[in-house]
Formats: C-alpha cells, structure tokens, sequence
C-alpha cells in the first residue's frame, strides 16, 4: 500500500476520483502523517442513498445462498489479504500486530462467513397454522441500512455490522470512523473484486457530525445499526425517535471483572490483565473495575501488578509489542486526565499511570500515543473513576466481604455491556451471572465468543442486540399473510 493515501468515498461500486475536503490521518505510534480521507458531505450520503436504492431490489431477490456465497468470496479475499489488512490496521490504529493479525483480522473474515451461514438457515419465510388460518411469515430485507462504526477495532466491527445487513437482504450506507477508515477502504476494493453489486455496499468517510448524522436523519434509511459512544447514542435515539427508525446502539462500558477467593487465581490473573489491557484497554469489553474478595485482595493485587509491570509496550509493527499506541493524542490526553484526577480523589497507583516515557520507546516511537498500563486502588464505588467510561489501560480495584456485595459494587453503574466472574463454584456463578445487569457475562474466561449468541448491553450501555439471528431480524422487516380456512 502506497503512502501517503488518499482515502476517497466508495459509492456504486466505484472510488471518488477525489475529494473536496480532507481530513489528516496520523499513525498514532509515530504521530507522522499516512495520509488523508475524504470529508465527506450530506450530498455525499445522498449519492450512496440513492445508489444503495438502485441496488436494493435485485441484491434483495437474491437467495441467502446467492447473497452468501459473494459474502464467502468477501471472507476469502480477506484471508488472502491478511498480511495487508493487519499491517493496515497498526499503522492506522496503533494497535500492536499481532492482534490485528490474529484475532482482528481472522475475525473480520469469520463475520462474513457466520452471517452468510447464518442466513442460509434463517427463517426468511416461516408457515404457521391453528385452527382458524394459515400464515405465511416474510422477513425481508428491511431496505437501506445504515452502519456506523467506532476506531477501536476498525475492521472487525465494520465487517460485524455490514455482514449481517447485506445477509439480511439490505444495501449498506456505511461510515467508518474517521480516525480509522483505512481497512473498510480496503474492504471496498475486496468488494468490487469479489464481484459485489454496485451499489451494494457504499462507504462514506468523514466526520461523525456531518455524514454520520446525514446517515442517521436520512428519510430513506428505515434501519441503523451503530456502535460508538453512550453521548453520540444518545443523540441519535433522539433524532430517530420521531422518525421510527429501526436502532441498535451498542455503545459505552464500565466492564467488572467479579474475583471469588475460590478461583484459580493463577488463570485468574491471567485473564484479568488481559481484559484489562487487550488493545490498551480500547474495547468496549475491556474490565475497567477489578472487584475482588477481601480476603484475596492482597495476593491477587500482586500477581496483578507483576503481570502488568511485564506487559511489553513500544513499537506495535513488532510481534513482541504486547501494548501499542492509543488511537490519537486527543484519546491519550483524556487517558492521562482520567489518571490524574483519580489520582486527585485519592487514588494510590500501584502500577503505571503515566505516559511511557519517550526514552525507553524505539526512536521511530518516540511521537507516539503511548500510556503506561495503569492499576489504581483505593477508590470508592461511586467516585468518577469507578463509573466513567475512561476507555484505556487502565483498571481500578475494588474489594468486597461477600456475594452480595460483590453483586452491589458490579450492578453501581449507568452501563450494562459485560462483566466476568472468575470462580470455580458453579452454583454461586450461576446466581451472580443471573443478578447481573448486563448483557455478556463470562465466567473463568473473556472475550470468547459464539457469534450465535446475543450481542449487547443493557443500562446506558446498549438497545437492541446483535449477533446470530438477533441481528438478521434487526434488518429485516416481518410481514404476515394469513388466510382464513373458514
Ligand atoms: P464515537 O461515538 O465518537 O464515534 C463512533 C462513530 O460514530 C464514528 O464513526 C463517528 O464518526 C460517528 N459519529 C460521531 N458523532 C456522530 C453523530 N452525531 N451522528 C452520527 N454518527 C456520529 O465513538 P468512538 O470514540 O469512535 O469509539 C469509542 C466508543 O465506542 C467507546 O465509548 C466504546 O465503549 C464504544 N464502543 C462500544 C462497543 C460495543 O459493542 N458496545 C464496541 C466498540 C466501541
């Protein structure tokens, strides 16, 4: 891939020679400039609403198997790209290599091909009979849909998103991030090489308030699917309120991880810094509260801070980098500032909790976005940094006497994505997994996931659900003819 790029809109199949306005793209490991994307317009979104419109109803006609089998060709071309789409997916993001490469990546790919198998085994048509009528359930496509992805994992939430809409029977307005749209361009050149439709897919690049809200406001998108922040969420439940629109958000977390003294605290260790830090802490799934039973607490805080002083953080091209870059200096400085003021309320910082200092980065990093995995303690439940989303590397640990406090502390937030219990008592994980207000529990374990089970939060952290046929019922539209046999 040739620098610097020049990242312009994919609409009906084809690339914009060029754009009017750009916006900057820096790779956060270096701060040096990659490139550039278009900034796209509300007329922008008008010419890929109307190409998805010419598009949508010969791509809805289509069979799953039909539909499936351009999505299966879409997954094969990704894993023939894997190296390029990884490689990509560093420099744009900061995220270290060896996740792009083997968890990202891979994953975008499986989206395609889950959905596309999903959708063959959907129930599109569904006969239903009692003693009265006959019915004859059509779910199709429920027209244009619009997806809007953050920058935290580019590729694979783009891919989680589009898969399930173009399964569905829709045509997709899509609009990546604008910190990271380089892997979803890449993806548009995968779809004409796979042979997808014009119009089929369309990709607008640009800021969120511009062709995003122009994507949400838009009369003829009857359906969106968006993840993002709770604050971005919020405005668009209101703007679409009024014009019914079909929305799943899935949006902001303040994830805890549950520690029982009856856990392998060995495995437990091991899980919890990697919830913690996974792409330094920049995803929505990440544990940001650590709630441990007291009796525990002190050993299980030293295997914590051992594990997270050894993470390797510094260059993410190279496969031993275990903590890249944060996405900008903007996300960095947020970070930082959420580490001082916790440190304001009291915090005591038993690990990290700066910036990695530029001298102990490989030179080429030495402008990068780098922060310290950071363990703070000492906080209550209701101070700011136990219920704001900080969206980096860093944890808080709290402690608890019994279950029910356990319980308490967890449930003591507006979000309600994920938590996860590490205990080896299968009836106390089976009652504190149903107390839980969220929608993902994981018990012994993080991240491991069936994409046939539904996705989502419940809280400030999510309407709706993806996944499995949770999402192809989201973009598709029901429709009952019933006959009387009278
Ligand atoms: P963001 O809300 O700033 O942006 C997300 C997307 O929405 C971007 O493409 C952005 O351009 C667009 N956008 C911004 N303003 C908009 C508007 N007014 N109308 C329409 N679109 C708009 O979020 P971010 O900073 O990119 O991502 C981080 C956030 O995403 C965190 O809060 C994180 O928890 C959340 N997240 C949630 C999940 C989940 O599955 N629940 C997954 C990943 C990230």
């Amino acid at each position: 891939m040739n620098e610097p790029l020049q990242i312009t809109h994919f609409i009906d199949g084809r690339f914009d020679a060029s754009s009017a306005e750009w916006i900057e793209l820096i790779n956060p490991a270096t701060g040096s400039s990659i490139g550039q994307v278009a900034s796209g317009t509300s007329a922008d979104v008008d010419r890929a609403v109307a190409a998805a419109a010419r598009a949508l109803p010969s791509w809805r006609a289509k069979s799953p198997t039909e539909r499936g089998a351009l999505l299966h060709r879409l997954a094969d071309l990704i894993e023939r790209d894997v190296e390029l789409l990884a490689a990509a997916e560093c420099r744009n993001s900061g995220k270290p290599i060896t996740l792009a490469r083997e968890v990202e990546v891979p994953r975008a790919a499986a989206n395609f091909r889950f959905f596309a198998e999903c959708a063959s085994r959907f129930g599109f048509e569904e006969r239903l009979e009692n003693d009265q009528s006959e019915s004859l359930v059509i779910r199709e496509g429920a027209g244009i849909a619009g997806c809007i992805s953050p920058w935290n994992l580019p590729l694979y939430l783009f891919t989680w998103k589009i898969a399930p809409a173009l399964a569905a029977g829709c045509t997709v307005v899509s609009k990546p991030s604008e910190v990271t749209p380089v892997t979803a361009w890449m993806v548009g050149r995968l779809a004409i090489e796979a042979g997808v439709p014009p119009g089929v897919l369309n990709i607008v690049h640009g800021l969120g308030a511009v062709v995003g809200s122009a994507i949400v406001a838009h009369p003829n998108i009857p359906v969106l699917s968006f993840t993002g922040s709770t604050s971005v969420g919020e405005s668009i439940a209101r703007t679409t309120a009024p014009l019914f629109k079909r929305v799943a958000l899935e949006m902001g977390g303040k994830n805890a991880a549950i520690v029982f003294a009856d856990a392998n605290l060995e495995a437990a260790a091991d899980g919890v810094v990697q919830s913690a830090f996974r792409n330094q802490g920049q995803i929505c799934l990440c544990t940001s509260r650590v709630v441990v039973e007291r009796s525990i607490a002190p050993r299980f805080t030293s295997m914590l801070i051992e594990r997270t002083a050894s993470l390797r953080s510094g260059d993410p091209t190279s496969p031993s980098t275990q903590q890249g870059a944060l996405v900008s200096s903007v996300h960095r400085d947020k970070v930082l500032l959420a580490i001082q003021c916790a440190r304001d309320a009291g915090a005591r910082v038993l690990c990290g909790g700066r910036a990695v200092p530029p001298e102990s980065l490989p030179a080429s990093c030495q402008g990068g976005y780098f922060v310290e995995p950071t363990i703070l303690a000492g906080l209550p439940s209701h101070c700011k940094t136990n219920q704001n989303e900080i969206f980096g590397p860093v944890v808080s640990l709290l402690e608890f006497k019994d279950e029910p406090e356990a319980i308490e502390i967890a449930n003591d937030s507006m979000y309600g994505l994920a938590a996860s219990i590490w205990s080896s008592d299968a009836p106390r994980v089976d009652r504190v997994a149903r107390a839980l207000e969220v929608g993902i529990v994981w018990n012994n374990c993080w991240m491991v996931r069936d994409l046939r089970t539904p996705f989502g939060g419940t809280k400030r952290s999510g309407l709706g659900r993806e996944g499995g046929d949770d999402a192809l019922r989201h973009f598709t539209e029901p429709k009952s003819v019933t006959r009387s046999k009278a």
